[in-house]
């Protein structure tokens, strides 16, 4: 039986590696112009962690996580990260972070596992970007954290998305909208399909989210979360959506983009992209002012964030041609050998040229002239370096410039201060 990758897994080769490079760099750069810093947190954590930072009535804790017990006579429980927000509010309530700096803006670039059905845009060990502001309530942090997404997108040229934008008021909003949601469901509750009807007791307003058509009436005409917000939490999304005109940021809202839990608050806000299939979302995030609470912590906490998929970022860059302009690597110059001396010759050159800084190349299959030349060619290397008994007596070598043929005879020392200043 051949070995293969595992459902929902997928290799990321060198012939793609390049838009990977690509869309890091540009995320580490737009992230650090906004001051954060990166953070890493291990791949797995104790379970407990995402039973209490995610919530147990999610699909991701109800059915998607890979928990494993690493010692059977042990009762600890690990589980590989379904995302990030828990682990990175763990490690800033771990080390303290609070005392260095009154607010922590950090932002990471982490692969994820979730148990769900693979299909088009959705894998089951998948990559997001993201970040964290933690130590802020104001309405300026969430601004700036969607204005900070936004502009990742832009600056990769990502077009045809909608920003949706809700809020979720706080504690008391929610309670009063889930009474009143129940209320209005209460006479339609024969329609709800089973999934809905389970949703009803625990968790209504998760029941917004469902993709039955058969519903989309009862939710179009259910009742608005942004109707029942305080003074103070319609003032704070206000506040977020001036912010937003003045910068530019084009948004619609949508009473339907809720969250389930207690533990969020405020700016709910999601990216859709018109270039993805069903699964249309690019990212989404928002403000969890309870999340430092669940796990134990009695400061408060205020904080916001988002996390975007990278693997439909790179369905949606394709799509838009937006990786055409990018290169492969070629190295700056190849070392070719006509005879047994001469191979030793080009090892020694190449290491020379390395640690001058010049991407160089050498023959490590003993190979003919002739197909060390075609090598180079297929490479797409910038020029050779032919060595051969007479060079080796005469210290002065060919440098051939591939793309236009023409040969120059040069000393060592001569190709060297040639490549470096082309490099
Ligand atoms: P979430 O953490 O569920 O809010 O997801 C944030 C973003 O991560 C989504 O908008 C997707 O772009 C991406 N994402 C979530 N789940 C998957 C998955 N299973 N495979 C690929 N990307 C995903």
């Amino acid at each position: 039986m051949k070995l293969q990758t595992v459902k929902g897994t997928k290799d990321i080769l060198p012939s793609e590696i390049q838009k990977w490079h690509y869309i890091e760099r540009t995320v580490r750069r737009v992230f650090e112009r906004f001051g954060y810093e990166e953070i890493r947190t291990p791949v797995f954590e104790e379970t407990s962690l995402f039973l209490r930072g995610i919530g147990e009535t999610t699909d991701i804790v109800g059915k998607e996580m890979y928990t494993f017990q690493p010692d059977a006579a042990s009762s600890e429980s690990l589980t590989l990260r379904p995302e990030m927000t828990a682990s990175v509010m763990r490690a800033y309530l771990q080390h303290g972070l609070r005392a260095s700096a009154p607010i922590t803006k950090v932002y990471y670039i982490s692969e994820l596992f979730r148990k769900e059905r693979p299909q088009a845009g959705r894998q089951r060990q998948f990559w997001q970007f993201g970040c964290e502001c933690i130590g802020s309530a104001a309405p300026e942090a969430d601004a700036e954290v969607i204005a900070l997404m936004s502009m990742i997108y832009r600056t990769l040229g990502v077009q045809n998305t909608v920003l949706r934008l809700n809020s979720l008021g706080n504690l008391e909003t929610r309670k009063r909208y889930r009474d009143a949601l129940r209320e209005y469901l209460r006479p339609n509750y024969e329609k709800l399909d089973a999934i809905s009807k389970e949703r009803f007791e625990k968790n209504p307003l998760r029941i917004l989210d469902s993709k039955n058509p058969d519903l989309a009436d009862v939710i179009a005409a259910a009742p608005r979360i942004i109707d029942y917000l305080d003074t103070e939490s319609k003032a704070h999304f206000e506040t977020v959506q001036t912010y937003l005109k003045q910068f530019g940021i084009d948004y619609v809202i949508d009473f339907k983009l809720v969250r389930g839990l207690d533990y969020y608050s405020q700016t709910a806000f999601e990216l859709q992209s018109a270039d993805l299939g069903a699964q249309d979302a690019l990212g989404g995030g928002g403000r969890y002012d309870g999340l430092a609470a669940t796990l134990g912590e009695d400061k408060e906490t205020p904080a916001v964030g988002f996390a975007s998929g990278i693997e439909r970022l790179i369905i949606v860059m394709e799509k838009l041609r937006l990786f055409d302009m990018l290169e492969k690597k070629v190295p700056m110059v190849m070392f070719i050998s006509q005879s047994d001396a001469a191979r030793e010759w080009t090892m020694t050159a190449a290491m020379q040229c390395r640690q001058a800084g010049i991407d160089a190349d050498v023959d490590l299959l003993r190979r003919s002239f002739k197909a060390q030349m075609k090598e180079s060619n297929r490479v797409g290397a910038h020029y050779a370096v032919i060595a051969g008994e007479n060079e080796l007596q005469s210290g002065k070598f060919q440098l051939k410039n591939l793309a236009t043929s023409v040969q120059e005879e040069l000393t060592f020392n001569e190709i060297l201060e040639k490549l470096k200043i082309e490099k």
